[in-house]
């Protein structure tokens, strides 16, 4: 017998909403039983992970992560493995991605830039005092807490990202190479600080201008010009952060600036507060149990789910909807391209779904139905690949539910056009509140005098 009351359950965690997907697993919000706290739980599928031999190196680096208190890095709870999956608990974070901020207002301050850079080297900087290597460092493993501290998620796990770069799986899905070090492209062994520090300089880069240093739309022309780093800054940088950036970004690993160098930088400096945290005592067993060979059947957890659209906690939908706006048809903040959007329906669960079965069809979706979940997979190619649509439908009341459409694969502006579309055909199953006005497909709340 189940007790999550339509959700499923993984050991004493009920899994709630997909927070993400990314490349090689799906990030869930999830609801420790006991104590009530609110986690996020990676979910990895265990045979892609344990069929090659680098076990060894992920034990580690997971072992490592669980033992590192930082405040800029997502802390690592436990990990778990059923028959098929592995389940990494961790911290959740609730303030979105960095990059969401320069998504809605365009590129930052110096000085914000500098704070959340400082943030990052922290983290960077203290996770390769440990051994571990980040190899993955871009935006959307920067996240932001609900107090605006800049927070690096997946250190420690950049075994299992390149593993599945070495079955080929990430040949599409990896997305783009534009914040990978030259000599990681090239492939020819590397040192780790200096591959992770490149991808940080290029990060501050697009902090503080908005865009790429290197961009082109053809990959062996971007890879040169990330050889040669071939960029330039704009003219509104000041002359030392220009100065550092060069030395950040500089092909020639041996001779890129160093973090400890970086750190004694004047225009680093300015404004700098070392972290402070804590080692802890931490109990190992359970990332030694799902890495055993001769796995022990009684460490297994069961996932177990029921048969009806999930039931949202308050919690979760403020989470969700950074404050809670139910009227946000199509969310949209001043002209961000967001890679989910979510609107509210008063109409019973199996309706909805079958009316975004019928419009995705003839917009040349391809629909497959699970539990209340949709996927929608485009039948054109697409700029990064077809584009493919997860949706999903929550209960909020009995006679209200919140329907959000995530995009799993695909372009995001292609993505943006695609819920355009869309919400035009679905204009009668989603609800409109009182006193809130349509402008073109956002929805506003009326400001009452
Ligand atoms: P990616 O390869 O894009 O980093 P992940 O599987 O690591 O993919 O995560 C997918 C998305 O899930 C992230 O981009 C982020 O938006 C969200 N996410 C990941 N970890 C957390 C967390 N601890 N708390 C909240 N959201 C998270
Ligand atoms: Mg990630």
């Amino acid at each position: 017998m189940s007790v999550s009351g339509g959700r499923t359950r993984v050991g004493r965690y009920e899994l709630g909403r997909t927070l993400g997907e990314g490349t090689f697993a799906k990030v869930k919000f999830a609801r420790n039983v006991d104590t009530g706290e609110n986690v996020a739980i990676k979910i990895l599928d265990k045979e892609k992970v344990l069929k090659h031999k680098m076990i060894a190196q992920i034990k580690r680096e997971i072992s490592t992560m669980k033992l590192i208190r930082h405040p800029n890095v997502i802390r690592m709870y436990e990990v778990m493995a059923s028959k098929t999956k592995i389940y990494i608990v961790m911290e959740l974070v609730t303030g979105g991605e960095l990059f969401d901020k320069i998504a809605s207002r365009g590129r930052l301050k110096e000085d914000d830039a500098r704070k959340y850079f400082q943030h990052l080297i922290n983290a960077v900087d203290y996770c390769h005092s440990r051994g571990v290597y980040h190899r993955d460092l871009k935006p959307e493993n920067l996240l932001l807490d609900a107090n605006g501290i800049l927070k690096v998620s997946d250190f420690g796990l950049s075994a299992l990202s390149q593993q599945v770069r070495e079955d080929g799986l990430l040949h599409t899905t990896c997305g783009t190479p534009n914040y990978v070090a030259p000599e990681v492209i090239n492939n020819k062994g590397y040192d780790g600080a200096k591959a992770d520090l490149w991808s940080c300089g290029v990060i501050l880069f697009v902090l503080m201008a908005g865009y790429l240093p290197f961009e082109d739309s053809n990959l062996m022309s971007l890879y040169k010009k990330i050889f040669k780093a071939d960029f330039s800054c704009p003219s509104w940088f000041s002359t030392s952060a220009k100065k550092l950036i060069k030395k950040i970004l500089d092909p020639n690993p041996s001779t890129r600036i160093t973090i400890a160098d970086l750190i004694s930088n004047e225009w680093f400096k300015k404004g700098y507060q070392p972290p402070r945290f804590e080692t802890a005592d931490v109990n190992l067993d359970d990332v030694n149990s799902i890495f055993n060979e001769d796995e022990d059947q009684t460490q297994l957890v069961v996932e177990r789910r029921e048969e009806r659209p999930s039931v949202m906690n308050a919690f979760e939908l403020i989470s969700t909807s950074q404050g809670l706006n139910l009227g946000t048809l199509f969310e949209k903040q001043s002209g961000s391209v967001k890679r989910e959007t979510r609107f509210a329906s008063r109409l019973p669960a199996n309706e909805i779904l079958s009316k975004i079965e019928a419009v995705a069809g003839p917009m040349g979706f391809n629909v497959q139905k699970r539990n209340y979940k949709l996927k929608l997979q485009g039948e054109n190619p697409g700029r990064k690949g077809q584009l493919a649509i997860a949706t999903e439908v929550f209960e909020v009341t009995p006679s209200l539910y919140m329907v959000e459409l995530r995009k799993s694969n695909g372009d995001t502006l292609e993505f943006h056009k695609f819920y355009h579309s869309i919400s035009n055909g679905l204009k009668d199953v989603m609800w409109k509140p009182e006193g809130s006005i349509v402008e073109g497909d956002e929805i506003r709340h009326r400001r009452s005098p």
